[in-house]
C-alpha cells in the first residue's frame, strides 16, 4: 500500500469516526422526549423527514410500533389485568426504544420485541397460545427486512419455543420463504433451536377460552365453527425503523381458538399478515382469512407505492374501507419515522414510540 493511500485511509477512518460520535452525541440528545400521541397515530409528517433515516437537521430518526393482537379485554375488566396489559407494552416498548437508540438493525429489534411477547403469556403467541380444536397449539410467524426484501415464515409448529427465531433463521439460513409443519421442525432440529413440550403453551385463561369454544360450539356445523364471532383472536407484531432508514416486522402468533384442519392464518404469510419493503413496515391481526383474501400487508404498500398515499391514508383504507367491522387492526410505519395503528375491532392492544417524541400505549380508543 502507498504512502498516499495510507494517508487516504487514515483521513476515512477519522472521518468516520467524528460523524459517529457527532450523531451518538445528537442522538442522547432527542432520545426519549416526552409528548405521546395518545390516539396511536404518530403522524409528525414532514416535520424534518430525511434519507437514510438521518433528518435535515442532523438528529438521527427512528421509530417503533407494537401491537399484541386485535381481541382485547373488555373495558370492564378488573383494573389489575388492565394494568398487566399495560406494563406489558410499556416494557416491549422501553426495550424496542433501548434496542433503537443503540443503533440496532430494524429486523433485530422486531425479532426481540416479538420474542419478549411470544414469552409473555398474556398475549397470542408462543406461552399463551390459542388452544386448536383438538386441544393443542400449532403456531406461526413470520419476519421481513424491508431493504433487502429478505423474509422468512413457519406455520403449524407445535414444539419449537420460539416461532419467530426460527421464521428468522428461514429468512437467513435457507433459501425458502416459508416451512410448516413437520419439516419446519425437522429444520428446527438441524439449526439446533429450542424445543419444548406442546403444553409448553398450555396457559389456564386460554383453555377457559378453548373450553368455553366448546360449550358454544357442541352441534354446530364447521362453517359456523370458523364465522363465530366469539372466537378471540390475538397475535403480536412489531414494525421498526432504525436509524439507517431501514425497515422490517416481525409478526407471531398461536391463531384463532378452535382452528382445524392444519389451519393457517395470515400471519405467516408475506404479504398478508406481515410485509416490508423500503418505504413502510407492517404487521396486521385479526381474522387472519380476510386479511389473506384482500392481501392487506402488501396491498398497504402499494397504495404508498403506487397511489402515493401516506401510511396513515393506505393503513385507513384498508381497515376502514377494504375490511369489516371486527375484523381487526394493523400497525404501520414509514420510512419517514410515522405510525399508524388502525383497527376496527372493539380494541387492539398497541404501543408506539419515535426520535420525535411520539409516545403511546393503548388498548381501546382513549
Ligand atoms: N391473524 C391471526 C390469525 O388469523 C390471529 C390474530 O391476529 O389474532 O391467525
Amino acid at each position: 500500500m502507498s504512502a498516499t493511500t495510507l494517508t487516504k485511509a487514515a483521513w476515512c477512518l477519522a472521518t468516520f469516526l467524528l460523524v459517529t460520535l457527532a450523531s451518538t452525541l445528537v442522538m442522547g440528545g432527542c432520545a426519549g422526549g416526552g409528548g405521546g400521541a395518545g390516539t396511536g397515530v404518530g403522524s409528525g409528517a414532514g416535520s424534518g423527514s430525511g434519507v437514510g433515516g438521518v433528518r435535515r437537521d442532523g438528529a438521527t430518526l427512528w421509530a417503533v410500533a407494537i401491537h399484541g393482537g386485535a381481541g382485547t379485554l373488555d373495558r370492564g375488566a378488573p383494573a389489575e389485568q388492565i394494568k398487566a396489559y399495560r406494563a406489558a407494552l410499556e416494557g416491549a416498548l422501553a426495550e424496542a426504544t433501548a434496542r433503537l437508540e443503540r443503533g440496532e438493525a430494524a429486523v433485530d429489534v422486531a425479532q426481540a420485541v416479538v420474542m419478549r411477547l411470544e414469552d409473555d403469556a398474556k398475549f397470542n403467541a408462543g406461552v399463551g397460545a390459542a388452544f386448536t380444536a383438538d386441544g393443542g397449539h400449532e403456531l406461526d410467524a413470520s419476519i421481513m427486512e424491508g431493504h433487502t426484501l429478505r423474509c422468512g415464515a413457519v406455520a403449524g409448529v407445535t414444539t419449537v419455543r420460539s416461532p419467530i427465531g426460527l421464521a428468522r433463521l428461514v429468512m437467513d439460513r435457507t433459501r425458502h420463504v416459508l416451512l410448516a409443519g413437520a419439516g419446519a421442525e425437522r429444520f428446527a432440529d438441524e439449526m439446533g433451536v429450542a424445543r419444548v413440550p406442546n403444553a409448553h403453551f398450555d396457559t389456564p385463561r386460554r383453555r377457559e377460552m378453548w373450553e368455553q369454544w366448546k360449550r358454544e360450539q357442541a352441534g354446530a356445523t364447521s362453517a359456523a365453527i370458523m364465522s363465530t364471532p366469539d372466537v378471540r383472536f390475538g397475535t403480536v407484531g412489531c414494525v421498526v425503523l432504525d436509524v439507517r432508514g431501514h425497515l422490517a416486522s416481525a409478526t407471531s402468533t398461536g391463531g384463532l381458538t378452535g382452528k382445524r384442519w392444519g389451519r393457517v392464518g395470515d400471519s405467516p404469510v408475506i404479504g398478508a399478515g406481515t410485509y416490508a419493503d423500503a418505504r413502510v413496515a407492517v404487521s396486521c391481526t385479526g381474522t387472519g382469512e380476510e386479511f389473506i383474501r384482500h392481501g392487506v400487508a402488501r396491498a398497504l404498500a402499494s397504495r404508498v407505492e403506487l397511489a402515493g398515499e401516506s401510511v396513515d391514508e393506505a393503513a385507513r383504507h384498508l381497515v376502514f374501507k377494504v375490511l369489516k367491522p371486527d375484523d381487526g387492526g394493523l400497525i404501520a410505519v414509514d420510512a419517514g419515522g410515522s405510525i399508524s395503528t388502525p383497527y376496527n375491532s372493539e380494541g387492539m392492544y398497541r404501543a408506539g414510540a419515535s426520535s420525535r417524541g411520539v409516545r403511546f400505549v393503548s388498548i381501546w380508543q382513549e
